[in-house]
């Protein structure tokens, strides 16, 4: 399997579906969050966040591109929003290490970050309230960590 859809009706829930993917996730793994703003990419990491057991606020890193928080594993959170056009080596690679969990916003500015095999998680505004969230993999262990999010 290599893609599912799943939907939520509320922030807590987003929370809910980020604590389950973190859960399930494994060291060195990279998520990428697409969708416009106010979609739920952050409310997403946040809930990732819970389940990594991290207590700091999880907010928009807009004014520093990375954001290193230290849970159970770490959580790197890199929304790349102010990138766009911007390509110089950032010298990130040195900061990220396969212990922890990868987040990217806007990933297309930083295409330089991800690797071939990751999770592509798309955020679609449905009403107010609700979401659904489109999960694309590559990778074997991708697909496994899908099945458990069924
Ligand atoms: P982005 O990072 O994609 O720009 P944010 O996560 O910062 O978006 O903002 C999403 C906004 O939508 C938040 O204010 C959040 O409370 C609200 N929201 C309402 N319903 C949901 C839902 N089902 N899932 C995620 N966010 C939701
Ligand atoms: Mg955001």
């Amino acid at each position: 399997m290599k893609e599912l859809t799943i939907e939520t009706y509320s922030r807590d829930e987003t929370h809910d579906l980020g604590r389950r993917i973190a859960q399930a996730a494994k060291p060195g793994m990279v998520f990428l969050l697409d969708g416009d703003l106010g979609a739920g990419k952050t409310t997403l990491t946040q809930g990732i966040a819970m389940g990594l057991g991290i207590k700091r606020n999880v907010t928009s890193p807009t004014f520093n591109i990375l954001k290193i928080y230290h849970g159970t594993m770490p959580l790197y959170h890199i929304d790349a929003y102010r990138l766009e056009g911007v390509h110089q080596d950032l010298g990130f690679d040195e900061f990220l290490d396969d212990g922890g969990l990868t987040v990217i916003e806007w990933s297309e500015y930083v295409p330089q970050l991800v690797p071939p095999c990751h999770m592509t998680i798309t955020i679609e505004l449905l009403e107010e309230n609700s979401r659904r969230f489109t999960f694309h993999v590559e990778g074997e262990e991708y697909e496994k960590l899908l099945e458990e999010l069924k």
